[in-house]
């Protein structure tokens, strides 16, 4: 068991590559938060995990851009459990749209569930961290941390911007015991990926398959999906890993779509 009894906050794990870590987590002896816009989603997702691992997870209210519910909802935890070991900053949505095209509306919206989440989430976990003088922070960036895609402006600066938060989180915390990486995912079939498959079809006009085959699949080394199974690896080798030799690094899992 490599997280065992270790507490652990996934925002936006009622869905996708979330749901995936905080299950996987789970089955490695952690307790799990899930933090989650949709709290029917959430404990739903929460009950699934305690079907197998009883008492092991707890559903929480979380809007990732409220700091007021991002504090309630660590504080919760940290009354539940005794504090927290892990937060994996993972909540995010997708919206595509040329610059031109894009409104303010979109990209604030963007910015603040990526960038905002990722600060608020971190502001509030890091004095229990400090506590303990032990603690990693996992955020889920993208190889659009590295790379760009044509109508992601507001994706692909919000996960560059991850990056540099991270960095800097890792220098706060090193003397601390607190680690700070980064998760890039290339493609991962969740419904944040399905909604934009026939939107991006629209607008570049090509069609559906198209977009799976060239735009997602096009430059990696197999033409496959990474899957949620994968993310959920790297997070776990992210979490368990024992020292700070391991800090302010971002990992690329993607099929070879993105090569450093
Ligand atoms: P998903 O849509 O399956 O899940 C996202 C979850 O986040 C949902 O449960 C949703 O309710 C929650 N959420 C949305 N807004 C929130 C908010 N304001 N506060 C709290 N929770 C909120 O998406 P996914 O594909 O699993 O994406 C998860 C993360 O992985 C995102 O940050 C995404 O950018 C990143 N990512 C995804 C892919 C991919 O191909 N799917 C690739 C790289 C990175």
């Amino acid at each position: 068991m490599k997280l065992q009894d270790k507490i652990c906050i996934v925002t936006g794990s009622a869905s996708g590559i979330g749901n995936g870590i905080a299950r996987r987590y789970a089955d490695e002896g952690a307790k799990v938060a899930i933090a989650d816009l949709n709290l029917a989603a959430a404990t739903a997702a929460a009950d699934a995990i305690n079907a197998v691992h009883p008492g092991a997870a707890m559903a929480v209210a979380m809007d990732v851009t409220d700091e007021g519910q991002v504090n309630a909802g660590v504080q919760a935890v940290v009354d539940a459990w005794g504090g927290v070991d892990v937060l994996v900053s993972n909540a995010g949505i997708q919206i595509v749209n040329p610059v031109e095209a894009f409104s303010l509306a979109d990209w604030k919206k963007m910015l603040a569930i990526h960038l905002d989440g990722a600060f608020l989430t971190s502001k509030a976990v890091l004095p229990h961290m400090y506590a303990k003088s032990s603690g990693s922070i996992i955020f889920m960036g993208s190889v659009h941390s590295k790379e760009a895609s044509p109508l992601k402006s507001a994706y692909v600066t919000a996960k560059h911007g991850l990056l540099g938060l991270s960095k800097v989180i890792a220098k706060e915390g090193g003397k601390k015991g607190v680690r700070s990486n980064v998760i890039c995912p290339g493609f991962v079939r969740t419904p944040l990926v399905d909604k934009q498959i026939p939107e991006q079809a629209r607008e570049l006009g090509i069609s559906e398959d198209e977009v799976v085959k060239k735009v997602m699949l096009g430059q990696t080394v197999d033409g496959e999906f990474t899957s949620i199974d994968d993310v959920a690896e790297v997070a776990l080798f992210f979490a368990a890993f024992p020292t700070n030799a391991l800090t302010g690094q971002s990992l690329v899992a993607s099929h070879g779509w993105y090569m450093e």
